[in-house]
């Protein structure tokens, strides 16, 4: 049996993970934890806000899932990799703000680091087994959102409601909007910078509209391996939980005799520049890549509560990283005043 600790059990992921568990006898839920929303009788351990380390103490899970959104995430993410429990990790935002302390924290704790995020699935399983020095890039790709192929003055008055019309994946609000202004692709690239030990210039991000293809590696002979499948996050979700046993899911393998369509093309990183700024905030390190996900939060709550212009979330995060020191986090005490100081910057450029 292997004995799970869900994080963020009332989430989209959440959902995804409990229906997983339920079809799969050899996982067991023994702890679910929400920001907010009631947990009534899901699992022996249930826990409402608050510091969700307390839970897994209490629980001493074999697997963590953290499907937390936001920084709020990180204290579970470091619990896991500094106890060597195995962490399957939707929860980008911890990886990206505190990348360093939690690989150091990986080291002390020797555990697996899984990812759910569906690109980091996919680049995982394309890297297994592989010699590092075989290795030429690796290639993310992404939807381009809702707003793909449009202009920046066709941004300008766009709603919330509209940020939230996903083509292809039914996520959490969050990361909905993050999609819609390539904010997330942003994170994700600074993701598989910790999370593959690539440096940036070898991660590149490429748009797949029907978003079949999760990710590619491209090798020094010339020759790339694709990840493909419907998009459905149970599929990445089954994998970490089940890892390395492949469980099935009710997700179907591709029909190839179905109109499937496959076409790349470049982002449009002008009218989208989350992206562009994502990269500059991993490149120049230290907090950066903290207050650029620090900005985005408070941003794209912002533009959440229609207190925001949608453009205004790539400038409050630009005016954010260019007030920061970014000076490294020599640990977790001086890694959360670095959020906390983006924070009050973002506030501020977002009202200005
Ligand atoms: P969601 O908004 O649907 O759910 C978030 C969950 O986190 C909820 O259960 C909520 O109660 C909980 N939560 C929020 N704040 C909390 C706090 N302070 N303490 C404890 N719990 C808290 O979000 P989601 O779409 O499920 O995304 C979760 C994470 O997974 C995000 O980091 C997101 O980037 C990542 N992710 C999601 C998808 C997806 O398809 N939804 C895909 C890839 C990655
Ligand atoms: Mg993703």
């Amino acid at each position: 049996m292997t004995r799970i600790a869900l994080l963020g059990a009332t989430g989209s992921i959440g959902r995804q993970a409990l229906e997983i568990i339920a079809a799969e006898p050899e996982l067991e839920l023994v702890a679910a934890a929400s920001g907010s929303q009631p947990l009534d009788g899901l699992a022996p351990l249930t826990q409402v806000g608050g510091d969700l380390t307390e839970l897994l103490d209490r629980a001493q899970p074999d697997v963590v899932l953290n499907a937390v959104v936001g920084f709020a995430g990180l204290p579970a993410t470091l619990w896991a990799l500094e106890h060597g429990v195995t962490l399957a990790l939707a929860n980008k935002e911890s990886l990206v703000a505190a990348g360093e302390l939690a690989l150091a924290a990986q080291e002390r704790g020797g555990g697996l680091l899984l990812p759910v995020d569906s690109e980091h699935s996919a680049a995982y399983q394309c890297l297994e087994g592989r010699h590092r020095e075989q290795l030429d890039s690796l290639v993310l790709t992404g939807s381009g959102g809702p707003f793909r192929g449009r202009t920046r003055e066709e941004l300008e008055d766009v709603t919330p409601e509209e940020a939230l019309a996903h083509p292809t994946w039914s996520m959490g609000p969050k990361i909905t909007v993050d999609s819609a202004s390539l904010a997330n692709k942003g994170l994700e690239l600074i993701e598989a910078h910790f999370l593959f030990g690539l440096p940036y210039e070898r991660i590149e991000v490429v748009l797949q509209p029907t978003s079949v293809v999760h990710a590619l590696v491209r090798f020094r002979d010339g020759a790339s391996l694709a990840h493909l499948g419907y998009p459905d996050m149970r599929v990445p979700i089954a994998f970490a939980l089940t890892y390395p046993g492949r469980a099935a899911t009710p997700v179907p393998p591709l029909d190839f005799t179905q109109g499937l369509v496959v076409e790349f093309e470049a982002p449009d990183l002008e009218t989208f520049p989350l992206l562009a700024l994502a990269r500059r905030a991993g490149e120049d390190g230290g907090t950066y890549p903290c207050a650029f996900n620090a900005a985005n939060e408070v941003a794209v709550a912002a533009f959440l509560e229609g207190r925001l212009p949608f453009l205004a979330i790539a400038s409050t995060v630009e005016e954010t990283l260019a007030d920061v020191d970014g000076a490294p986090a020599r640990g977790l005490d001086e890694l959360v005043e670095a959020d906390r100081k983006a924070r009050r910057l973002a506030e501020g450029a977002a009202v200005a």
